[in-house]
């Protein structure tokens, strides 16, 4: 594996296109898939399927969320999506590959997504590419935990197992 990674390339957006989540009816493993940039995607293409119970939802069929506003009864219908937790951004159910560690949470939407965080922390030099904005990059908002010297081999070992779930 190559020691030099450029873990500041890539945000969290690009991996939002096929999300591994936990079936709400027979818990087991289900996708949520979309296409497109995450704020632009169209609602009637955002889809949760499931090959062993056929469950088949849109998200254009789940309710909105209501807000009020204060000292009124003005309501409004809003999607609020829940980007970088152990969710999915739209259904909002529990990611399938999600791992308790001793200092946090190892989580991924996706097995792309996990080889990308053990590519970065596996990586013993990791360049910054300061020509973009790199602080919206996944590699600048990673938790300390899951990027520090002492963690890195348990850290490896938690992703290793969700590999071969
Ligand atoms: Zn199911």
């Amino acid at each position: 594996m190559k020691t030099k990674f450029n873990a500041y390339g890539k945000t969290l957006y690009e991996f939002t296109n096929n999300i591994y989540v936990v079936c709400p009816k027979c818990k087991n493993q289900a996708i949520v898939t979309s296409k497109g940039f995450l704020k632009e995607k169209d609602e009637t293409e955002i889809k949760l399927t499931c090959s062993s119970c056929g469950m088949n939802t849109y998200y254009a069929e789940t309710p909105k969320d209501i807000w009020t506003l204060q000292h009124s009864e003005v309501t409004y219908e809003t999607r609020n999506l829940i980007l970088g937790a152990n969710i999915d951004p739209y259904f909002r159910l529990p990611l399938w590959l999600q791992k308790e560690m001793p200092d946090g949470l190892l989580w991924a939407y996706n097995y792309e997504h996990l080889d990308f965080l053990e590519k970065h922390i596996h990586a013993k030099l990791r360049y910054r590419d300061l020509t973009n904005n790199h602080n919206r990059s996944l590699g600048a908002r990673l938790p300390k935990w899951m990027t520090s010297r002492k963690n890195r081999t348990e850290v490896l070992n938690g992703i290793e197992k969700l590999k071969q779930k």
